[in-house]
């Protein structure tokens, strides 16, 4: 691992190719780079400098990955123990000052903080680390350190059990990578308890992008009749029956997901008026929307709440994933009382906010309601949004209430 500056391979960049990196896209892709000075090991901390020799950055080297270069520095720094630590230091003050309450969060969210291929979420005392680029999988024992250094944490996990570590030529990993953790986790959202299975569940543990907009949507809870649509381990619908809802449905089609929830209401006090059912959110809507010659759907919710997974791993998937949304959306839509809200989100990259609301106003024609906008939801700010990065904003959310 070379440190020493002045004899760091060099990665020159072709001419053009210098303004991403300086507007501050930490990524070069094979066809931008012009020629390496010298040999540099995968992993290896190199310099980017633009075809006219001017310094664009420090950063990771890796000739396997798609990504060769991600620069983590615009100016010339080691990867010493030092610049671990101070990044940490001035991710952690950007969620004191925006999340000054929470106790769990995401401490690192990659590009945002300018660690690519590093995410750290905390839960509480225990904290969970996902390197997803050689580099950063190399310095793991120099970033568990200064986590501890910070934090004093219980323990310190790795999930990297990410498909997308292969494309780095890494291969799966998952443990403790510093103290002890026994049995499930506790973790607050909101003042409101989530036992987690660390080890073993979605992303890291919980949703935590969706944190401020479990509050912001159980706003349009109070009295009502709600669904909690892809509820995973209930993050909406126990935000829904803390805020008052009358009753509230949780739908997932993990039995697992569900089985979570329904201990998590239990745990918060939250049971009276939750129901829980494992299915399939798109039959379930079929069935409940489905009528006869001279029927009609009787509406009931007052706020349906859909948060499905990302349905686009790819461009091509997206038409198949939009016929999808705009069916769920349509038979919901059938389901929601005069002035009943639907919050409903999108995860995928491929899809934006402006396509996202043209496949719900589709599905609004087709049902002939008229919907009036209260609301849209972006992911926490603890996952920063980077603008001059794209792929660093991805969740999106509305809430619609029928006007008509
Ligand atoms: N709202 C949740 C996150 C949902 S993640 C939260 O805030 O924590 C997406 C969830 O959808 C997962 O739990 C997954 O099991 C579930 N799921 C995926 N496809 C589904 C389908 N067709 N029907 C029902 N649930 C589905």
């Amino acid at each position: 691992m070379t440190t020493d500056s002045a004899s760091l391979p060099t990665v020159l960049l072709r001419p053009g190719e210098a303004d991403r990196v300086v507007a501050g896209h930490p990524w070069i892709y094979h066809s931008s780079i012009l020629r390496l000075t010298q040999p540099a090991a995968d992993g290896a901390w190199v310099q980017v400098k633009d075809h006219r020799q001017r310094l664009l950055g420090v950063g990771f080297y890796n000739s396997k990955s798609k990504i060769n270069v991600r620069v983590l520095a615009p100016e010339r720094v080691p990867a010493d123990p030092a610049f671990f630590r101070g990044r940490l230091e001035a991710a952690v003050a950007v969620r004191r000052r925006h999340l000054p309450e929470a106790s769990a969060y995401r401490v690192v969210n990659a590009e945002s903080d300018f660690l690519s291929g590093l995410v750290v979420d905390k839960y509480g005392e225990v904290l969970v680390v996902q390197t997803s680029a050689l580099g950063m999988d190399q310095r793991k024992p120099l970033i568990v350190s200064a986590l501890e250094d910070l934090f004093k944490p219980k323990a310190i996990l790795e999930r990297n059990d990410m498909a997308t570590r292969k494309f780095e030529g890494l291969g799966e990993a998952n443990g403790v990578l510093a103290g002890q953790l026994e049995g499930e986790t506790v973790a607050e959202l909101n003042g409101l308890k989530f036992h987690v299975n660390l080890a073993a569940g979605h992303k890291t543990g919980l949703y935590l992008d969706q944190q401020s907009n479990y509050r912001r949507v159980a706003e349009f809870a109070r009295g009502g009749q709600v669904l909690d649509g892809f509820c995973f381990v209930g993050g909406f619908g126990l935000h829904a029956a803390r805020a008052g809802a009358a009753r509230v449905h949780f739908l997932d089609q993990s039995a697992e997901a569900v089985a979570a929830a329904q201990r998590n209401a239990a745990a918060n006090g939250l049971a009276a008026p939750c129901s829980f059912e494992a299915a399939n959110v798109f039959d379930w809507l079929k069935a409940q929307t489905a009528t006869g010659p001279h029927e009609k759907v009787i509406p009931r919710f007052d706020l349906i709440v859909l948060d499905p997974p990302s349905f686009t791993r790819n461009r091509a998937a997206v038409p198949d994933a939009l016929r999808g949304y705009k069916e769920i959306h349509l038979r919901a839509l059938k389901l929601l009382r005069p002035g009943g809200v639907l919050a409903t989100f999108c995860c995928s990259h491929h899809v934006d906010a402006v396509v996202f609301e043209e496949v719900i106003l589709a599905a609004a024609f087709d049902a002939r309601r008229l919907l009036r906008r209260v609301a849209t939801y972006h992911q926490g700010l603890d996952h920063p949004i980077l603008p001059v990065i794209p792929e660093t904003e991805y969740l999106k959310g509305f809430a619609f209430e029928l006007a008509r």
